[in-house]
């Protein structure tokens, strides 16, 4: 299959109401799959309503059909179609933080999208994204848009539209590239049907922002225990992971470079993924930085593109600095884990 490719500049193009995303939107119509940009990540679209055009984002992707899509919306009547029960606490949170990185589960009303998007639950995952293309491609289309993210299954999300070409060249109808995305982390997502609402998976809104609007929500525990099972079924697969084995390294400086000194004198090529105000201390095979640990907002815009970088290197493994659980760290963390197979090694307990 052709893969069309549309460039788009969101300041330029708007004034012509983004000519590019039309044609692109007819794809939709026609039952194909376009990627496009969003302020979290790039997303591979397709019409919510359509079994056969959902069908398709599982089959580009490779995705296992029990993870369920994020259906996006481009404006908040579009909600009526897909539930029936909107509660209180998902309408404070949709007036602060929608358009935006925030994903909310609702009941959902029967038969209104297509089952393939739900994965058989009961109940539909439903965000407006704050990105003028992915908002204008939504509109023009028409429907609701089910978006996962725009890379091939167990790989990390794609921040830049030539992200989304190497992996899914010549297995979608094209994608429209709006530039680097925002955030770079997916959105969080928090289940709103029981009375304390529960966050399913951390992302590009801290836990702190939501309790500041609707006061003290859960987490899952499966979250923090890797043996429980996650209520959100796409929270169990790897995922975000480089090819070569990436190790969690949770100790000083000077300890981690000791670490890759005894690796490297037995000729295992090794990498690091650190901040910028580490970076320049390791010597190793590659260092991969990646934002400033004291801005961690800044570690999550770069960091799928850091572990997408190091497959080009041809390591033999991959040793990742840890950060603090706080603000949007719990979802940077949450990445590095996964992309870890929760593989740590801890300078305390090394050193007992
Ligand atoms: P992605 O689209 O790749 O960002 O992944 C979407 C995430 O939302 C996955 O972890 C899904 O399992 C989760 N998700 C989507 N719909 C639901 C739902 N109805 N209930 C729980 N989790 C969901
Ligand atoms: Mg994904």
């Amino acid at each position: 299959m052709k893969t069309n490719y549309w460039s788009v500049d969101i300041n330029v193009d708007i004034k012509n109401n983004y000519p590019q995303v039309v044609e692109a939107a007819q794809y939709l119509k026609e039952g194909e799959v376009v990627a496009f940009p969003t302020e979290t990540v790039y997303g591979l679209g397709a019409n919510a309503l359509s079994d056969k055009a959902v069908a398709k984002i599982f089959k580009a992707k490779g995705r296992p059909a029990d993870n369920p899509l994020i259906v996006h919306i481009a404006n908040v009547n579009q909600l009526d179609l897909l539930t029936k029960e909107i509660p209180e606490t998902a309408i404070k949170l949709m007036n602060e933080f929608w358009p935006g990185p925030l994903t909310l589960i609702f009941k959902s009303k029967p038969d209104a999208v297509s089952s393939l998007v739900t994965a058989g639950l009961k109940t539909v995952a439903v965000r407006m994204p704050d990105h003028p293309v992915a908002l204008a491609l939504i509109n023009a289309a028409g429907v609701p848009i089910a978006a996962p993210s725009a890379n091939k299954s167990g790989k990390p999300s794609p921040t830049m539209a030539r992200h989304v070409l190497a992996d899914l060249e010549g297995l979608i109808a094209g994608v429209v590239d709006g530039g680097p995305t925002g955030v770079g982390l997916e959105s969080t997502v928090l289940d709103c049907t029981p009375e304390v609402p529960i966050i399913l998976r951390p992302g590009g809104l801290s836990k702190e922002e939501i309790e500041r609007v609707i006061g003290q929500v859960d987490q899952d525990p499966a979250l923090k225990h890797s043996e429980s099972s996650p209520k959100s079924p796409g929270m169990k697969y790897r995922h975000y992971a480089p090819s070569a084995p990436l190790f969690l390294v949770d100790g000083d400086k000077a300890w981690i470079q000791e670490l890759i000194d005894q690796k490297r004198s037995s000729g295992v090529k090794v990498g690091v993924l650190a901040p910028e105000e580490s970076a320049s201390f390791y010597k190793a095979d590659a260092v991969v930085v990646s934002g400033r640990r004291s801005d961690l907002k800044s570690v999550a815009h770069t960091l799928y593109q850091a572990l997408r970088s190091f497959d080009e290197k041809n390591l033999d493994l991959i040793y990742a600095e840890v950060y603090p659980l706080q603000g949007v760290g719990e979802a940077v963390m949450n990445r590095l884990e996964k992309a870890a197979a929760h593989r740590r090694i801890t300078q305390v307990e090394s050193e007992k």
